[in-house]
């Protein structure tokens, strides 16, 4: 028997009896997830059987409770961060994994330049999508791995702070998730919930803003796959007394021009610095509507379209690029790289992709395109690897364009010239020309407010 069995209950629970119990469609109490929960953090249950476990929920589904108690369990099972100290109402945004999708860069000092106080913390690139870690230690000095004073303090300093998961933060999902990741269990609507929720709790938040991306580069593609983790996501969080609203947003092609980890960053700041290229439309208006909940349910604004026009102001005025370049130089950031982004940008070869057709770009593999940019070096192939700052890819027409053949479609960015072959043809396979203008997709698609989310949880049982 486990030792931990021992202290839960005055009746042995074994994994055993849990695994056989998860693969024969039963439901989990509250007390027998938490049993896994702390057998994973603890290290006290095998892989093999925690994996046997995984496998079992990922192919038989949770029950919303099993679902909420895993969340809970999970974000009780290390140290918790405080933000009560702050003065201000914590707010995160949170996105399930993209192409391209920078927005963490955008909203951070846009909801800090509000009045708002942001404790991201997040994560490095998973699968085909680039990590917001990665892309901010592109900059030289930046320190992600703060402890949780030095957090309080940046946060108290400037407004908002991106770091990196500590190691005492919600142990049992750094081991689950490893496990899920070699053992194909990570695309699972409950498991995914509870992994990132757990993390998100753990943060202290009053509330939380989730995109969660749905089209072709989204971790689940399947449109009602999307909403039902959004919908369950909501309703799971605010069970655990955080405000949440989920937003349905594209991902059918990369957002805005530029994937890659220094590349996205420069997006960022062109942006925050007044720019409007049309390349970045989408991601100015996303990450304006995105700091606009932040900002109204971190109550500086009465409706979250109010808190769109504050976070608009906060670009005007340049005090949310004054937030960025503050958070970036406490965490130990030189910011004199921002001065010549361009010069700064040195990759080790450089190839432009033109169109091999005419007509309209019809399609994008995303998630195809995702690799391509992880290929040419931004992503890594084992876990601990270092990525390359400067890999990345510049898409120069956006799905719905007209191209003549001969256009430049893309500027590829790779480590070195021997790595250009595989993102090269990713690229000619992800892209689909037709003669047809392709029907335009919305930003957002549906917004999730509690009410929504139990709505449509009640109409899924
Ligand atoms: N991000 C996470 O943190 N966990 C998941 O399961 C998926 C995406």
């Amino acid at each position: 028997m486990n030792k931990s069995s021992e202290q839960l209950s005055a009746v042995p629970i074994h994994a055993i009896d849990l695994i056989r119990k998860k693969r024969d469609r039963g439901t989990l109490t509250e007390e027998e997830i938490r049993f896994m929960v702390q057998g994973a953090a603890s290290e006290t249950i095998p892989l093999e059987q925690l994996a046997a476990w995984l496998m079992a929920a990922w192919l038989n589904g949770l029950a919303p409770d099993e679902i909420r108690a895993l969340t809970v369990a999970m974000r009780d099972s290390g140290v918790k961060f405080d933000p009560s100290r702050l003065g201000k109402i914590a707010v995160d945004k949170h996105s399930t994994g993209g192409v391209g999708d920078k927005t963490s860069f955008l909203v951070a000092p846009l909801a800090a330049a509000c009045g708002v106080a942001v404790p991201m913390i997040s994560g490095r690139a998973l699968g085909h999508t680039g990590g917001t870690l990665d892309k901010l230690e592109a900059i030289p000095g930046y320190r992600t791995a703060l402890t949780l004073d030095e957090f309080e303090a940046v946060i108290l300093k400037c407004g908002a702070s991106i770091v990196s998961q500590t190691p005492a933060l919600v142990p049992a999902d750094r081991v689950l998730y490893a496990l899920r990741d070699r053992t194909g269990t990570v695309e699972s609507p409950g498991l995914i919930c509870a992994s990132i929720l757990s993390k998100k709790l753990a943060a202290g938040l009053d509330a939380l803003v989730l995109d969660v991306k749905t089209g072709s580069g989204a971790f689940l593609r399947k449109r009602e796959d999307g909403e039902y983790l959004a919908a369950l996501m909501v309703a799971t969080a605010e069970a655990a007394g955080t405000r949440t609203v989920a937003l349905m947003t594209d991902m059918s092609q990369p957002l805005g021009a530029k994937a890659g980890n220094w590349i996205e960053l420069v997006e960022s700041v062109d942006l925050l610095s007044g720019k409007r290229p049309a390349e970045s439309e989408d991601l100015r208006e996303l990450s304006l509507i995105l700091a606009g909940w932040m900002i109204f349910l971190g109550g500086q604004a009465d409706s979250p379209e109010a808190g769109f026009l504050r976070a608009d102001a906060a670009i005007a005025d340049g005090s949310a690029l004054s937030v960025l370049m503050e958070m970036i130089e406490a965490q130990g950031g030189d910011i004199s790289v921002f001065e010549d982004m361009a010069g700064f940008h040195k990759p080790g070869a450089t190839q432009v992709v033109e169109a091999w057709e005419t007509g309209y770009i019809a399609s994008m593999d995303t998630t195809m395109l995702g690799w391509a940019v992880q290929r040419l070096g931004a992503g890594r192939e084992k876990a601990g690897e270092p990525v390359d700052p400067h890999a990345g890819i510049y898409f120069h027409a956006r799905r719905g364009a007209y191209v003549e053949k001969g256009q430049p479609l893309a500027t590829l960015y790779a480590t070195h010239a021997g790595l250009m072959a595989e993102p090269v043809s990713l690229l000619k396979s992800a892209i689909v020309f037709s003669a047809e203008e392709p029907e335009a997709v919305p930003l957002v698609s549906r917004v999730f407010t509690l009410t929504e989310a139990e709505a449509f949880l009640g109409e899924q049982s």
